[in-house]
């Protein structure tokens, strides 16, 4: 593949750049899944409560590549947290997949009010015991729900799904993933396309190296470390987007880009979300 991986902390290889299907219709979402195995990308981000599992499976299915040689994500939904819950909403999203393992399972969220996530975690990590998941992890995890987490459970995860951008840098998550072996994986990683990509900054980064901004944004997740998941369902951004392994920046490019953190969400607080 064109993507290299990163090493997750259970050894697992998970690659670094993947496909991310949310807002894209089940009907919609084979032929984009398609698209972006044709173009290379071999890492499928997608959801339960993104309604789009089966026709995300069908294009993994009918890809014609050996299984193993795709990465697929999906993640529990709120109202399937708890233990029994969890080992049951596992079950339908295998089957509305059509797979018989999953590479990463996720916590959605961690709707903390609910106090369900640590044993939903440990449903998890019986998933993962009993090879049905090659890895799991969290997503949209604070600091202080992560460190709860490896206080009372024995995996620490191997991946914290959250949002991640220029305009939100989570340089807090950073460090506390850096220190406890946890991958991060930035979620709206071109802040969803609106503003950002228009900031003259990255444009004029962009224009240095003939690229587009969307890959300027990509190349500075990837340098920083982090594991992206961009969307499209148009098949020459979905090119585009999977097109940034063979151009760098330089470290003046990585501060410009860095220095446009302004910690501001697109998406809703994690301490406080609380739906389904
Ligand atoms: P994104 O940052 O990937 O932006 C996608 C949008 O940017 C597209 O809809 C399009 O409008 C635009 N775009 C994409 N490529 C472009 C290009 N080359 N040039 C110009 N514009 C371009 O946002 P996203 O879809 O929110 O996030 C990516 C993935 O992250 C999702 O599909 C999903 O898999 C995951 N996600 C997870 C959570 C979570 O709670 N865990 C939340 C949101 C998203």
């Amino acid at each position: 593949s064109k993507v290299p991986p990163i090493i997750l902390n259970n050894g697992v290889e998970m690659p670094q750049l993947g496909f991310g299907v949310w807002q894209v219709p089940d009907d919609e979402a084979e032929r984009a899944v398609s698209t972006a195995l044709e173009a290379g990308y071999r890492s499928i981000d997608t959801a339960a409560i993104y309604g789009n599992e089966e026709g995300t499976g069908k294009a993994v299915n009918g890809s014609g590549l050996p299984r193993q040689d795709i990465f697929v994500t999906t993640k529990l939904w709120n109202s399937d947290q708890g233990y029994d819950a969890t080992l049951r909403a596992f079950d339908t999203s295998l089957q509305k997949l059509g797979l018989d393992y999953i590479d990463l399972y996720l916590i959605h969220w961690p709707v903390p009010a609910r106090e369900t996530y640590v044993d939903t975690y440990k449903a998890f990590e019986k998933l993962y015991s009993d090879g049905r998941v090659r890895a799991i992890g969290v997503s949209n995890f604070l600091p202080g729900h992560i460190e709860r987490l490896i206080e009372e459970t024995s995996v620490v995860p191997a991946v914290n799904q959250i949002e991640l951008h220029p305009h939100l840098q989570q340089h807090a998550s950073r460090e506390l993933h850096a220190e406890q072996g946890i991958a991060t994986e930035a979620w709206s990683p071109l802040g969803q396309g609106k503003g950002l990509l228009e900031v003259p900054a990255i444009v004029a980064i962009a224009q240095k190296h003939h690229r587009t901004p969307a890959q300027v944004v990509l190349r500075w997740h990837l340098q920083l470390g982090n594991v992206v998941i961009p969307k499209s369902v148009t098949p020459s951004r979905i090119k585009e987007n999977i097109d940034v392994f063979d151009f760098s920046l330089d470290t003046e490019d990585l501060a410009a880009i860095s220095a446009l953190n302004e910690d501001r969400r697109i998406g809703p607080d994690p301490a406080a979300f609380d739906i389904g």
